[in-house]
């Protein structure tokens, strides 16, 4: 079959790879003029994730990559200790950076599939014999089957079911990461600083100890902002943390020369069926929670099980949709309810909030339990072994 996948991050090349793979011919189409350098460390837990990633033949280029995990180190102004999170917290088993993570999935599947940058679609129409596309920028096509693999706030998701705002609740916060020169001394441990509803960190990049990456996540109301413009975001974000102490100052400077910024709303994508038709989402698109929902261990596990439901109902894609869906619906509600608790977590609104936090989890017993339901969520996610193809 012809297919479309919209979206090259993680879960677009990620099923561009199981497609091709399966024989389709597919065609990838991302906004980004190139594949998408910023963000953070992304994290796999569980036999689920390795599984796929093993199949795929990446997890050994995978784990030549891997950060290893860093710590997190709670600091006051002055940069005394409050509380420390081992690696594994936030790292779980297996931890690269996502920019790393989605060249991987690129190189890996780029031979099975076209790459077009720098475009988007413009209009679906499905009919009986496929799905009429038009783009931006290049010509009109038409497919058999269309993907969104475009993220939390995707046009697929809402040419084929309807505006964003029916399907997207804003969970109260803001995320964004960008790099800078490693002027802070950072080494193994990460840095981070909470004032109620703020928190500003600091980690050194794994691929260069000369430079660094910061995550800054702060609570606000739904903000009405572009989002293909990066110098708008960082004014929201100098606005945001004006007057803040600590190494705030020197971050946000770090803002006029980074390399990409990553600026998303904490938000979770809920929707009562993930397709329609001929078209589907798979990865943020469908099931999105933007942080602390297992979203990349998911996107990852979620192209196979798509690819592979397809290849089992000999190419009849209701079946397929219908058995995608069936088999991940439940694991993915639990991964993606981590995503209503990071951003109170990692930005707690008040003072009395910030220091609750930490003193729950500087007891060795409570962060151990926390770490157990980490672990027992990821061990829940199991899925059908698809029979391969060559
Ligand atoms: C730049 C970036 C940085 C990120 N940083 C982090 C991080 O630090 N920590 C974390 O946990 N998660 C991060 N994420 C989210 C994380 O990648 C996802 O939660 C998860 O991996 C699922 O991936 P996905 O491929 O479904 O969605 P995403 O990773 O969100 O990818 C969606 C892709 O679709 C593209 N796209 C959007 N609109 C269109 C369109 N109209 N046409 C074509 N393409 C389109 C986007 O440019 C992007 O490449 C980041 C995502 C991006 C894009």
């Amino acid at each position: 079959m012809k297919i479309l996948i919209s979206g090259a991050s993680i879960a677009g090349p990620a099923l561009a790879y199981w497609l091709g793979r399966y024989g389709h011919e597919v065609t990838v189409v991302e906004l980004a003029p190139a594949l998408r350098k910023g963000g953070y460390a992304v994290d796999f837990r569980g036999g689920a994730n390795k599984m796929v990633l093993e199949r795929m033949g990446v997890l050994d280029d995978l784990r030549a990559r891997q950060t290893g995990g860093t710590a997190m180190r709670f600091v006051t102004e002055a940069d005394r200790q409050l509380l420390r999170l081992p690696p594994e917290f936030a790292g779980g088993e297996l931890e690269v950076l996502r920019s790393e993570l989605s060249e991987v999935l690129y190189e890996h599947s780029r031979d099975r599939a076209e790459y077009v940058f720098g475009d988007s679609i413009a209009s679906l129409e499905q009919h009986d014999g496929g799905v009429d596309v038009t783009f931006e920028r290049g010509e009109a096509r038409t497919f058999d089957l269309v993907f969104g693999a475009d993220g939390l706030h995707s046009v697929v998701r809402r040419l084929t079911f309807g505006p964003e705002q029916d399907f997207v609740s804003h969970l109260g916060y803001y995320i964004a990461g960008w790099d800078l020169p490693n002027d802070f001394g950072i080494e193994r441990d990460g840095l981070m600083y909470n004032v109620p509803g703020k928190l500003a960190s600091v980690g050194m990049d794994h691929r260069d100890p000369r430079r660094a990456g910061a995550m800054f996540i702060f609570a606000a109301p739904e903000l009405t902002y572009d989002r293909r413009n990066p110098e708008q975001q960082k004014e929201i974000l100098r606005s945001a943390y004006a007057g803040l102490g600590w190494k705030v100052p020197a971050l946000l400077d770090g803002l006029d020369d980074c390399t990409e910024l990553y600026f998303d709303s904490i938000s979770r994508v809920d929707i009562d069926r993930w397709s329609d038709g001929r078209v589907a989402l798979v990865g943020d698109a469908g099931y999105g929670a933007t942080v602390g929902g297992m979203g990349t261990g998911t996107a990852i596990v979620a192209a196979y099980v798509l690819a592979g439901e397809l290849a089992a109902a000999g190419g009849d894609h209701a079946a397929a949709f219908a058995a995608y869906e069936r088999q991940l619906r439940k694991p993915v509600k639990v991964c993606q309810s981590g995503g209503n608790r990071a951003g109170k977590f990692l930005a707690p609104a008040t003072r009395f909030g910030i220091a609750a936090r930490n003193r729950l989890l500087g007891t060795p017993f409570l962060l151990n339990q926390m770490l157990r339901v980490g672990e027992k969520i990821s061990s829940d996610f199991v899925i059908r072994d698809y029979e391969l193809v060559t």
